[in-house]
Order: C-alpha cells, then structure tokens, then sequence
C-alpha cells in the first residue's frame, strides 16, 4: 500500500511536469497510456476500463494460443517501453513473466487472488475483481483520466455481475455436472457454478495425454452418462475426438476464451453457456 501511495505520488508529480511542458496528462506520445497486454482477456479489460485514454497492445497473435508465449525482440522492447503491462502469472506465460520483471509497471493479475490456476478469466466475479486492479493501475498512472476509468470500470463491473448470476442461474438445475474437457482451464469455472472439472490433459493445452487418463476418462463417461466430450478452438481437437468416440459420445466446442473473439466476452461466455446447459442438460 505505501508503494502504491509513492508511486501514485511520483506519477502526479510527473503528470503536472508533463503538464507544465503540455504534453498532457497520459504517458505515451501522444498523450495515451500505453499498456501491453499479455494476451486478448487482459486487452479486453484494458481497452473496455481504458477507452480513449490508452493505446493497448495484445502481445499474443491473432488466432494464437497464449500459453507459453515467445516473445519477439520487439516484442520485449515495447513490454519494456510500456507504462503499464498486464501479465498472468502461474506458468501461465513465463516469457512475458520474465520480461516484466524489468518494465517500470507490471502486474500479474493471479497474484492478488487465491490458487494458482492462471484461468481466471472463466469466472466473472474473477474477472471483476481483475478489473479493480487494472482500475487502480490506470488511476496510478493517469490521474487526470480518472472519472473516466472509474466510470467505465463501473459498467464494466455491472456487466460482470450480470453475466455471472445469468451462468448461476443457468447451470442451477441439471442433469450432470461434469465437465470433460480438452485441457485444464476451466477449473474457476467449476468452482464458481459447482460443477466438476475432469481434463484431458493439464493446465497447458501442449502437454500430451497420459493414455491412463484416457481409459479412465471413458469409464467416466461412461458411469456418470456424460454425452459430451468439449474441444477447444485453437487447440486440435484429435484427442479429444478420439475418446468421444472411444466412449460412444458427442464433442461440442467450449472455449477457453484464450484468442482474440468476433464480439465481447460477454458474448462468448454466454455462447459457452448455451454448450453447457445442452451438454449437461440443464433445465
Ligand atoms: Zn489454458
């Protein structure tokens, strides 16, 4: 707290510098905050608190899978040259988490919450909380933005809130509770709305599956009457594929919400729970 309060101090006194020299109250060139983002989720929140008072660069390619990003020298010169870099922790990008170690404002948002799975986008509330941080960062560095951030950090929050008691009341009442899915990141999701997680492979889609797991999953499937087995987007859906078949059973997409998307997150998460109340038969 007392760092936060003299970096806030340092960052007003900069600001009035700046101001006195009339380069305005941001931080980059042309008066924007400049914030590098490590992959589509973390820009998505940056851009929506941010608006017009920042410029943010998603460092994870378009139609890419973020888990363990290799940066580009440029790459490390702009998380270097950013006034705010927003990074998840938990193994999640462990390029970018060195990277950051040296930029002048980095934050990895795993930190301030409990547990160590860096998938955190998947639980609204989880992500609103994200979102408080991001606010106070920009407030930290901006100051003269600071009703606008405030204000859209608001709405982005009720937007949360919404989407987080629409997937409550949702998945209330079903038939299965269990998740079979491609890797491991729906783990706060399961949490949040009380269903069971059981992966193919671990928390990094890469990880190639344990033929083990694979028999026991179809017992599962089988014992728990589970219709179908999820894939994901931007990971090949081969294995997955393979024991829906093994088991006699469908696949259907849930995405992780791991690459850039058409709309917003609210958009696909709410596509993710229409798959969910199909899948598990919710009423
Ligand atoms: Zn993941």
């Amino acid at each position: 707290m007392r760092r936060s309060i003299a970096v806030l101090a340092s960052s007003v006194l900069l600001s009035a510098a700046m101001a006195a020299c009339g380069s305005g109250g941001g931080a980059g060139d042309d008066g924007r905050v400049r914030v590098v983002a490590g992959f589509a989720r973390l820009a998505e929140v940056a851009e929506r608190i941010g608006g017009d008072g920042v410029a943010v660069t998603d460092l994870t390619p378009p139609g890419a899978e973020p888990h363990d990003l290799e940066l580009t020298s440029d790459e490390i010169d702009a998380v270097d040259d950013a006034d705010l870099v927003l990074y998840l922790g938990g193994g999640f990008q462990p390029g970018l988490a060195a990277a950051s170690r040296r930029a002048g404002r980095a934050v990895d948002l795993l930190t301030a919450q409990d547990g160590k799975d860096p998938h955190i986008w998947l639980d609204p509330q989880r992500l609103a909380e994200a979102a408080t941080v991001v606010y106070r960062e920009l407030v930290a560095i901006d100051a003269a933005g600071a009703d606008g951030y405030r204000r859209r950090a608001a709405a982005f929050r009720d937007e949360l809130a919404a989407l987080d008691q629409e997937m409550a009341a949702g998945l209330a009442t079903c038939e299965r509770r269990e998740l079979v899915t491609a890797h491991e990141a729906f783990g706060h999701l399961a949490r949040r709305y009380d269903l069971v997680q059981e992966p193919i492979t671990g928390i990094s889609p890469e990880a190639e599956p344990d033929p083990d797991r694979l028999a026991d999953l179809v017992d599962l499937v089988r014992a728990k009457g589970v219709t179908t087995v999820f894939t994901e987007r931007l990971v090949s859906p081969r294995v997955a594929r393979a024991l829906a078949r093994e088991a006699g059973v469908k696949v259907a997409v849930l995405d992780p919400l791991e690459g850039r998307l058409d709309g917003g997150y609210g958009d696909a998460m709410r596509r993710n729970l229409g798959v969910l109340r199909t899948a598990l038969g919710c009423t």
